[in-house]
């Protein structure tokens, strides 16, 4: 099978080079052409020796995926669905914004977390990205949007992993790719302007801590286990305290001094004052210190069958307000994109689903509905923005 040299991190491509007897300053010179210039033809890459540029064609190339569709919405959000093969899609957004360009890019065909709220949850898994995979998402759009808007300077600033699939859980492939999304000789990005949104897989968050440790969002979702389990099923394996453990843990290595949850609202489920107050609890007095926290409200975007509706405006905003009157920073995310369906939740590319999740959420909607609307609250105690 011919390498796909979008798989590799630098280290990776030096190792790959010296199996071909060349220095690893070739390394440098490829990686940069790839990622700083777009590259993919090694004819173009003109201060590599002839000879190597003939020798590359038989052993490896630069391949990115085929794009199926591209949609614009009115407020300059883009989405793009790619061809991952074997029936597989996956999805992309370009977010901008005055002083930044967000991509959000997927790490996985579908995801095995299920959860209630998210289209793509509900789609069910099909198989992890490759690290080329998941890189050939920001090496496209980049390259495409600098070309579209004429200009030769970088263009996206920002890399949010909170497209589909649970990052944490496709960790080998994810890591190379943080690596070349930071790297000078790639993207470039601070570990600031890069983040991983996970569900909460506990030992992953302690990995990537020594790994790449890159800012940290955590899909938090509701305050108590009992809500979590239901919103969240791998709460189960990994309940509240463990992931506040752990992301106390992450802290003294992360880019930033606080930790973001990100919260769904969902109507009657919890949106509650209650629900607020346990929130500020939580993260206040966690481990007897705290964890410190930023809380991103996410207005909750209805999809077809999901059996919930979005938390009123007011009583949003009432629910950051408290939040905001304890001490936690909150802000309430703007839906970008959601003419084209590419608001947080709605990203839903094709999946042949090998787990049959669609199937057993199916079933757990119907199941459901009205127990998650009274789940009680524990008796004690996981851009563009709004202020809330
Ligand atoms: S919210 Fe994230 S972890 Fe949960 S199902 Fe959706 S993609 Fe997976």
């Amino acid at each position: 099978m011919t390498v796909n040299l979008l798989d590799f991190d630098l280290e990776g491509l030096a190792g790959f080079c010296e199996q071909l007897g060349e220095k690893r300053f070739r390394a440098v010179q490829l990686f940069r052409w790839i990622h700083q210039k777009g590259a993919s033809r090694f004819e173009e890459m003109t201060d590599l020796a002839k000879s190597l540029r003939e020798k590359l064609p038989s052993v490896c190339t630069v391949s990115g995926l085929p794009v199926l569709s591209r949609q614009d919405s009115a407020d300059g959000t883009i989405k793009w669905l790619f061809d991952v093969g074997d029936g597989n899609a996956v999805e992309t957004v370009f977010i901008p914004e005055d002083d930044r360009g967000t991509l959000c890019v997927s790490s996985q065909a579908g995801c095995a977390v299920g959860c209630r709220f998210c289209s793509t949850g509900h789609q069910g898994f099909s198989r992890n990205l490759t690290t080329g995979e998941i890189l050939a998402q920001l090496w496209y759009a980049e390259h495409y949007l600098r070309r579209h808007l004429g200009t030769a300077d970088r263009v996206i600033t920002n890399v949010v992993m909170m497209g589909m699939g649970e990052p944490l859980q496709n960790y080998g492939a994810l890591v190379p790719a943080l690596r070349v999304m930071l790297d000078d000789h790639g993207y470039g990005l601070s570990r600031r302007r890069v983040t991983v949104s996970t569900s909460g897989v506990v030992p992953m968050i302690d990995r990537l801590a020594k790994d790449c440790p890159v800012a940290l969002a955590v899909s938090l979702h509701a305050t108590n286990d009992a809500l979590r389990d239901v919103l969240v099923p791998l709460n189960r394996k990994y309940p509240i305290a463990e992931l506040l453990d752990a992301c106390l843990r992450y802290l003294p290595a992360a880019p930033r001094d606080f930790i973001t949850f990100e919260y769904c609202m969902l109507d009657g489920v919890n949106d509650q004052p209650e629900h607020a107050r346990e929130l500020l609890a939580l993260l206040r007095q966690h481990a007897g210190r705290g964890v410190p926290a930023k809380v991103n409200l996410i207005p909750f975007n209805p999809f077809p069958d999901s059996g919930l509706k979005c938390s009123p405006r007011p009583v949003v905003l009432r629910f950051g307000q408290i939040l905001n009157e304890g001490g936690i920073v909150t802000t309430v995310r703007k839906t970008r994109g959601d003419d084209i369906d590419a608001a947080c939740g709605q990203l839903a590319g094709d999946v042949l689903d090998r787990t049959n999740a669609a199937r057993r959420l199916a079933q757990r909607r119907v199941d459901s509905v009205h127990p998650i609307r009274v789940v009680p609250l524990a008796r004690h105690s996981r851009n563009e923005e709004d202020p809330a």
